[in-house]
C-alpha cells in the first residue's frame, strides 16, 4: 500500500517507500508528537488512570481550523521506530491507562500494526482506541477488523464542497459515512463495563461549527436511521478559531450557546440519548 500510497482515500499513489510524500506529507517513518495518560478525553476512555494517547505527526486532512495544527499540519514531533511505538504502548499500559489511545492514525496503519504485532508479543492486552478523523477507507477499515476495539471518528461534515473547502477533500461525507457503517458492522455499539469504562464499540465526535457548517441535522439523521439510535455521540462545543481559521470570516469566532442548544436539540429529535456527559455546556 505504501508503494503506491492507497492508505488512505485520497490515493495519492506516490511511493513513500521510496521517500515520496503525499498530502499528509509523511514518507515510511511514523512521527509522534507525544504520548501519555490523557484525561481530557471521552469519559468512559478515561477512567481514573486516563487513556493512553499516542499523538501521530501529520493528518491526511487539513483542516483549516485544525486546533493542533503544529502537528498535524506543521509537522511537529519525532521520529520514531517500530520498536520505538511497541514500547510506548507498552509503558502506557505499564501506568495503568484505560486504553492506547490513536490519535490521527490513518496515515501511518501500516507501521501501527507492525508495532502492535510486538507489543501484542510482550504483553499488550489493553482495547484500542481508533481516534480519526473520519476520512478512512474500507480497505484499511477491513485490515483492521478484529484489532480495534473501539472506533471514535469524527463526523465532521455532512456536504462535501463544505469539506473540500475547510478540509481540502472531495467527498468527505460520502467516505466518511461508509466507514462508519463498516466501524460499527465491526464493533457495535459502545459496551462500557460497570466501571464505567469502555471495553468495545462505536464513540462518534461532532465539533459543530458557526453558521450550521458542520451539518449537524444530516449527521444525527444518518446515525438515527442509517447506523444504530444507540449510537454514544459527542457533540462538541469547543470550536474556536485557529491556524489560518481567521481567513474565512465566518469561521472567525466561536460558537455561541443558542448554536450549540439547537444541536442537540435535533440529536433528541433523533432520539439519540447516549450523549456525552463531560461537556461543560450539557452539565
Ligand atoms: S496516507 Fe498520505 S500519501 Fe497515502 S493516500 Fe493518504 S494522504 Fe496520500
Amino acid at each position: 500500500m505504501l508503494e503506491e500510497c492507497d492508505v488512505c482515500p485520497r490515493r495519492c499513489g506516490v511511493n513513500r517507500l521510496a521517500g515520496e510524500r503525499g498530502k499528509c506529507h509523511i514518507t515510511n517513518q511514523v512521527m509522534v508528537s507525544s504520548y501519555g495518560p490523557h484525561f481530557g478525553e471521552e469519559a468512559p476512555l478515561v477512567g481514573r488512570h486516563g487513556s493512553g494517547t499516542i499523538f501521530f505527526t501529520y493528518c491526511n486532512l487539513c483542516c483549516i481550523f485544525c486546533q493542533n495544527y503544529t502537528v498535524s499540519q506543521l509537522g511537529e514531533g519525532t521520529v520514531v521506530s517500530r520498536e520505538g511505538l511497541a514500547k510506548m504502548m507498552l509503558d502506557l499500559q505499564e501506568e495503568g491507562c484505560q486504553n492506547i489511545n490513536l490519535v490521527s492514525p490513518t496515515h501511518v496503519v501500516p507501521h501501527i500494526l507492525v508495532a502492535l504485532e510486538l507489543a501484542v508479543s510482550r504483553g499488550l492486552h489493553l482495547p484500542l482506541v481508533y481516534n480519526s478523523g473520519g476520512y478512512d477507507s474500507l480497505e484499511i477499515l477491513k485490515l483492521l477488523d478484529g484489532i480495534v476495539d473501539i472506533y471514535m471518528p469524527d463526523m465532521k461534515y455532512s456536504d462535501d464542497d463544505i469539506a473540500e473547502q475547510l478540509s481540502g477533500v472531495k467527498n468527505y461525507s460520502e467516505v466518511n459515512k461508509a466507514a462508519i457503517k463498516e466501524m460499527h458492522r465491526q464493533v457495535g455499539d459502545l459496551e462500557i463495563d460497570n466501571r464505567g469504562i469502555a471495553q468495545r464499540g462505536l464513540l462518534i465526535r461532532h465539533l459543530v461549527l458557526p453558521y450550521g457548517f458542520a451539518g449537524t441535522r444530516e449527521v444525527v439523521r444518518f446515525l438515527a436511521l442509517e447506523v444504530s439510535a444507540n449510537t454514544y455521540l459527542n457533540v462538541m462545543a469547543q470550536y474556536h478559531p485557529c491556524y489560518k481559521a481567521f481567513d474565512m470570516p465566518k469561521l472567525s469566532r466561536s460558537i455561541g450557546q443558542q448554536e450549540f442548544s439547537e444541536a442537540i436539540e435535533l440529536t433528541q429529535r433523533r432520539r439519540l440519548n447516549r450523549l456525552e456527559k463531560s461537556n461543560p455546556f450539557l452539565r
